[in-house]
């Protein structure tokens, strides 16, 4: 399909034996007429019948001869090669490129693997209009082409996807439309440009010359002059070298090697570059216009394209347009003079050709018609992909699982793909924001339920946090992609995913460090590979050492006895905590979470509380003791559910480290203070483990789509562990719900409460337990229980009223030990949730 597609090439030596009348071909191409555009090489025009070289079989018209008896060909002229090909005697070899015709091997529709991409191939005019065209809206996807998504991450018109892609066609179509029938319209555009095109090429002065540069300016110019209203010089040394570059075959090797050429140094690197210069040469050009708009007389692309961005916030650039535009019409067009006759009898030679001649321009039509039959508009296709499995001919070629999503999404691009998933499944999904950075930048929320937005009793939630460390970037992409995968396979009736959504409420935040994580972007792209750049917040504060220290009181207490959940947060904690620091404890205070992972990189492990080592740090030793909590088994259990779900995390050797399973203590790995798991664990209801997910913090975008897939199933299914242990209503002889009422497992030293729905959820092992429900006021109500390796049991209560007025005998652990344990007032957290949580950052101090 793709006549220089010089990757299916083999080179070969062949040798002939010359028959009685020679052997058999016509000859094509020399140094001052090439027959290919950049190749001066000779190629077999055309094989006659029952001669050597027929009869031999192997050659085919088409096929390039490097050499004929050692002598190279290259930059010989036509006439040399001929006698060159005379003389070469009875015996010939030759050195020939020939290029593989896998459709006449394969049939009209194969695969390829084109060096990381695997390929479809539609051969021939049938198979590619019954894909293209009968099935045009399946087809619409398009392919990912590294070196383009490299720098335009998946905008602009040529190569962006998806829905981005269908609204940029809209949108274009329509406006370059609606400037045909503007004050100036598109053919005068055309018109103008074509006066400036003449008086360039009166300058050869009828002297043989390469036009192709000057009608790449040309064309060029055109779209400017639609984009911007303005056009170029055809001496614009930025111009020329833009066209330049794109014409080289580079960007094809880095295409099919991506990862392998991306880090030495070559010329993708300028291409780059020169991409990011139009980039802010665009964004000039934007800012230029935004200043002079005028709603109701748009001048250009970009006023048209302003006006409507007041309605959609989309961003985009320009540059692909330009650029393959104008390629189409680099190819030499030889103008044979019956044309040049057809024009000067029709239009004559006062007036600049327009449309309404085209009807009367038989000839000249039929002549544009062929070659455009014959040259390649563009030097590679642009490969499609489907949007949805789709059959051609006897095959089904599968829906990728959109690999232009698998990039690194910057702050702007995460929002978007945020508000995209919920546009794309708005009954199950909602977007909250649970407070700024530093910067100003929000914590974004994703949320997946049945009922977006409510609290269903004994439905529980479950959150996802990634990117607390900004330059720990894998957990970012892999929650995008999460929340993607949730949206879609709830839209395709997975009956896993429906039953997911419909019982658990889901909460995604995919970056917690939305400042650090710029820092750490930039300074990839200027690859600085600093282990550290962008780890912490914008002050410079390492999020996951910033939680308030509760695991000093809860040694304290597991010794001498005090409360054992619920630990009450400092006085002056605002002040002592990040905004984001901040923002998420008020947050998970907010909600009543039961399971989530906080998403971390540079090892793969699954890592369980405590992270904080019970016994002292000695000083420049450091000292790894196992300190579990008293849940260990279960958060063994659910650490273990991760690992081997995961691809390679359970094989226990990862990035040059080894842990049993895959999982690890975190104390017994390093002892990390103020870290955001002990604090979930010692603060609220949740049971936090943090995923160690990738050797490289900042993996390269290629890897992605790798982990993703090497992590989906474990993600899936960590969720799912919500579902296990004990839950149900706690209330009282009226059927009130009672809130904040305890949940106590015999043997098991952590307690938990009920909501504020009065619902409660306690995950447990399969097993059978004791279990105690209590609240101020009320008789405490024992029953035991057996829990099954399945469902979660349902265990209500109904408490009935103390007769006596006194506080109960039995320790409610909230109350007791009272001002001697804790420097400070233990509030009943029954008091304290009387206030709406999320209101809070407003009295607060910054
Ligand atoms: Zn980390």
């Amino acid at each position: 399909m793709n006549r220089r597609a010089d990757y299916l090439v083999t080179e070969e030596e062949i040798s002939l034996t010359r028959g009685p009348s020679g052997l058999g071909f016509n000859i094509i191409g020399r140094t001052d007429q090439q027959y290919v555009s950049n190749d001066s090489s000779i190629f077999i025009s055309h094989i006659k019948e029952n001669r050597a070289v027929a009869l031999d079989g192997w050659l085919q018209e088409g096929d390039k001869i490097c050499s004929v008896n050692g002598r190279d060909l290259k930059n010989l002229l036509h006439q040399d090669a001929i006698d060159l090909f005379r003389n070469a005697g009875y015996a010939v070899s030759m050195r020939v490129q020939h290029r593989l015709q896998l459709a006449k091997q394969y049939g009209p529709v194969y695969t390829l693997y084109l060096g990381s991409q695997t390929t479809v191939v539609l051969h021939g005019y049938e198979a590619a209009k019954e894909a293209l065209i009968d099935q045009g809206d399946e087809f619409l996807g398009r392919a990912h082409i590294p070196i383009i998504d490299d720098t335009q991450r998946g905008y602009g018109l040529f190569f962006s996807n998806g829905d981005t892609w269908k609204q940029m066609r809209c949108f274009s179509l329509m406006t370059l439309r609606d400037f045909g029938m503007g004050k100036r319209s598109l053919e005068e555009r055309i018109q103008e440009e074509a006066q400036f095109l003449v008086e360039e090429l009166r300058k050869s002065e009828a002297q043989p010359f390469n036009p192709a540069l000057t009608l790449s300016c040309a064309t060029c110019n055109v779209i400017c002059s639609i984009l911007f209203n303005e056009r170029f010089h055809y001496n614009d040394k930025t111009l020329h070298s833009l066209l330049d570059l794109l014409n080289k075959n580079f960007n094809r090797i880095y295409n099919l090697w991506p990862k392998l050429i991306k880090p030495l140094p070559g010329e993708h690197r300028a291409l780059s570059k020169r991409l990011k210069g139009v980039h802010y040469f665009v964004l000039e050009k934007v800012k230029e216009h935004q200043k002079s708009l005028n709603h109701n007389n748009p001048r250009d692309y970009i006023d048209c394209f302003l006006s409507r961005m007041e309605q959609v916030l989309y961003m985009t650039s320009f540059p692909d347009t330009i650029f393959y535009q104008s390629m189409g019409m680099q190819e030499s067009i030889i103008t044979p003079s019956k044309v040049h006759e057809e024009i000067d009898r029709v239009i004559g030679h006062t007036r600049s050709p327009c449309m309404k001649d085209k009807m009367k321009l038989p000839y000249t039509e039929a002549v544009l018609h062929e070659i455009q039959r014959y040259i390649t508009l563009i030097p590679s296709n642009l490969p499609h992909t489907v949007v949805r499995d789709t059959k051609v001919r006897q095959y089904v070629i599968p829906k990728l699982v959109a690999p232009v999503t698998f990039r690194h999404h910057h702050y702007d691009d995460l929002v978007r793909m945020l508000y995209k998933v919920h546009n794309e499944c708005p009954h199950i999904t909602r977007v909250y924001s649970v407070g700024r950075s530093v910067k100003g930048r929000h914590l974004y929320v994703l949320e997946f339920s049945d009922y977006p937005g409510i609290h269903e009793p004994l439905e529980p939630e479950v959150k996802y946090v990634g990117n607390m460390h900004g330059n720990e970037v894998l957990g970012r992409e892999l929650l995008l992609q999460l929340s993607e995968f949730l949206c879609e396979e709830f839209r395709n009736r997975n009956q896993r995913i429906v039953r997911l959504v419909e019982d658990t409420r889901i909460h995604i935040m995919p970056s917690m460090n939305p400042d650090g994580y710029e820092v750490a972007a930039a300074a990839q792209e200027r690859d600085i590979s600093g282990y550290l750049v962008g780890r912490n917040n914008a002050n410079g504060v390492d999020l996951n050492r910033n939680f308030p220290d509760l695991n000093t009181y809860i040694y304290y207490n597991e010794k001498n006895g005090g409360p054992n959940h619920h630990l009450p947060l400092p006085d002056n904690w605002k002040s002592q905590v990040e905004p984001e620091t901040q923002a998420v404890i008020q947050w998970i205070r907010s909600f009543n979470f039961v399971l989530s992972a906080n998403l971390h990189g540079g090892a793969v492990v699954a890592n369980y509380p405590y992270d904080k080592s019970l016994e002292h740090r000695v000083r420049g030793f450091r000292r790894t003791a196992n300190t579990p909590t008293p849940d260990d088994k279960l958060f063994q259990k659910l650490a273990k559910v991760y690992s081997y779900a995961h691809g390679w995390m359970h094989q226990g050797w990862n990035c040059g480290d080894y842990f049993p399973d895959g999982i690890t203590n975190g104390a017994s790995w390093y002892s990390l203070s103020k870290g955001m798991q002990d604090f979930n664990y010692l603060h609220t209801n949740c049971f936090e483990i943090t995923l160690e997910l990738s050797c490289d913090k900042f993996p390269l975008q290629e890897e992605l789509q790798r982990e993703w897939l090497g992590n989906r199933e474990a993600l899936i299914q960590f969720l799912e562990q919500v579902h296990q242990g004990i839950k149900g209503m706690v209330r009282d002889e009226n059927y009130n719900n009672l809130a904040d009422a305890v949940i106590s497992v015999g043997g098991i030293n952590h307690d938990v409460t009920s909501g504020a729905h009065g619902d409660y959820f306690r995950l447990l092992l399969p097993g059978t337990y004791t279990v105690t429900a209590t609240a101020p006021g009320f008789d405490p109500e024992t029953v035991s229980v057996t829990v099954g390796p399945a469902e979660p049991k349902l265990v209500n209560f109904q408490l009935k009223r103390s007769t006596s007025q006194a506080a109960p005998k039995r320790r409610i652990p909230n109350s007791g030990h009272r001002g001697r344990v804790l420097p400070k007032k233990v509030q009943p957290r029954a008091a304290r949730k009387k206030e709406p949580m999320m209101k809070q950052p407003q009295r607060g101090p910054a």
